[in-house]
């Protein structure tokens, strides 16, 4: 292989839009990722509350690259990177790939952070993934169904209390669409519950919820979730987490358990390893967060043919936001074209804000936008045309649009089918043990890479 090699690790937004950029290019791209699809995170919630389907927010990449034959898509989760040979290596199931590269680009995001208390998560899942949305979603529609076969009204209340941690956009939207569920989509479906008696609690450690979006909004949303029903303690910290409740300290120092079978994390997020993995070689800091400093060029130092882009790399206190690794991913594939062109390539990476948009309930959302903040049914139109535009794809677009109408014009969810195995999915896996692992290499590859292609 001649062409220069463009090695671009995940298929998130960084990896991607990256990808897409360099359709033209007189290169050849290896895009490796842990996951066959790329997912559109900031709908994952409309997955676990029954809205829309897996495949509308997670298309297939290859698919999505089927025209673009300059790039490779490969299966595997990368568990090695060294800076000095320049190869690559991912695994699956216990097959090594070694992939050498001229260029590499590095966009593996971000995973979900417990503050060191990982033991949380089999409580209260986390929202990062597909299995995490389906878990969820099994989670709350499961909460209903055995509260429905209770005759302990301390039983039914435990099972129709849902407690979300964390009130950044994520949080509300979570939030807000329980207590949708709740109060209107299901309200005729159960015998011996009334949902409508369900507790939803949203829980931050922070003064005030979307402090991103500034105290205005924050409020306003804060009084549209109170009006739909949902609890909001602010200044609370979630000291311990287990099977039916969380226990929380207030600011003053009392602390209060919250009895809760249905518990959802959506605080904090820890950098993929891949991160301190390159900065160590590089000489690079590394944050609490564990993201890697990247130059104004997005590369590391000493590393002019490596980029670090979107939630893993940090530079001038971006936020962990879609944007922000899609102007990256755009960026670095540029870069690469301009050195490969001959033109000047000294200009650093600019990132243009194009706003946050947050909703918390049909027809209701939050729009931060330049020097416009706008509430209610106008920034919950903004929020839908932005998302639609997103979502990769025709057919997604309009079937989305067709699960939305049905949603929020009508009560249905109609994506709400759960399967056993995903119900117990966190739990089956820690029977398993710690040192199970679908991608565990029994063996190691000890062919030597080929330039620009899998060993
Ligand atoms: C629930 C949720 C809601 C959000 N809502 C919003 C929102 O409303 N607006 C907004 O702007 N942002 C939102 N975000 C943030 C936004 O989704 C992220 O900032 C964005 O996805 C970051 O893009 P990325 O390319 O850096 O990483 P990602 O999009 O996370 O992609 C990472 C990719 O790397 C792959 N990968 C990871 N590790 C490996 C490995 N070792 N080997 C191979 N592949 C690997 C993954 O499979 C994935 O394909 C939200 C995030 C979440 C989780």
């Amino acid at each position: 292989m001649s062409r220069h090699h463009v090695v671009i690790i995940g298929s998130g937004f960084g990896g991607l839009f990256a990808t897409q950029k360099l359709k033209r290019a007189d290169v050849e791209i290896t895009l490796i990722s842990r996951t066959s699809h790329h997912l559109f995170q900031p709908l994952l919630y409309q997955v676990a509350t029954g809205v829309l389907s897996t495949g509308e927010i997670a298309p297939t990449t290859r698919e999505v690259l089927r025209r673009q034959r300059n790039v490779t898509t490969l299966l595997g989760d990368v568990t090695d990177i060294d800076l000095t040979t320049k190869v690559v290596t991912s695994q699956v199931l216990g097959r090594a790939t070694k992939t050498s590269y001229d260029s590499l680009i590095l966009a593996t995001g971000a995973g979900q952070s417990y503050f060191g208390n990982d033991h949380f998560s089999n409580f209260a899942p986390g929202m990062k993934s597909i299995d995490d949305a389906l878990e969820l979603r099994a989670r709350i529609f499961g909460a209903f169904e055995i509260a429905e076969l209770q005759t302990d009204p301390e039983d039914i209340k435990l099972l129709q209390t849902f407690v979300v941690v964390g009130a950044g956009p994520t949080g509300v939207e979570m939030a807000g669409q329980i207590a949708e569920l709740a109060h209107r989509s299901l309200i005729h479906e159960y015998r011996n519950i009334d949902t409508r008696k369900s507790r939803i609690i949203l829980i931050d450690g922070a003064p005030a919820i979307l402090p991103t979006f500034g105290e205005k909004l924050g409020a306003k949303a804060a009084k549209r979730l109170t009006k739909m029903g949902v609890e909001i303690k602010t200044n609370a910290m979630v000291t311990d987490v287990d099977i039916d409740g969380i226990v929380v300290k207030y600011a003053d120092g009392h602390e209060e358990r919250i009895g809760a079978v249905c518990k959802i994390w959506a605080a904090g997020v820890s950098a993929s390893p891949l991160a301190a993995m390159v900065g160590k070689q590089a000489g690079a800091e590394v944050d609490r967060a564990g993201r890697v400093a990247v130059l104004p060029d997005l590369t590391l130092p000493d590393h002019p043919e490596v980029f670090v882009v979107g939630d893993m790399a940090t530079l001038d206190k971006l936020p962990g936001v879609a944007q922000v690794a899609i102007q990256g991913g755009r960026y670095a594939a540029q870069r690469i074209m301009d050195r490969l062109n001959g033109k000047p390539t000294d200009k650093p990476f600019h990132y243009h804000d194009k706003g946050n948009l947050a909703t918390v309930s049909r027809f209701s959302a939050v729009a931060d936008i330049g020097r416009f903040q706008f509430s209610g049914f106008f920034a919950w139109v903004i929020w839908l045309a932005v998302h639609l535009f997103y979502i990769i794809g025709f057919k997604k677009r309009l079937t989305t649009l067709l699960h939305w109408a049905v949603s929020f014009l009508g009560r249905s969810r109609s994506e709400r089918a759960v399967t056993e195995q995903q119900a117990t999915a966190r739990e089956a896996l820690e029977l398993l043990g710690e040192n199970w692992n679908a991608f565990q290499p029994s063996h190691q590859s000890d062919e030597k890479p080929e330039k620009g292609r899998p060993g």
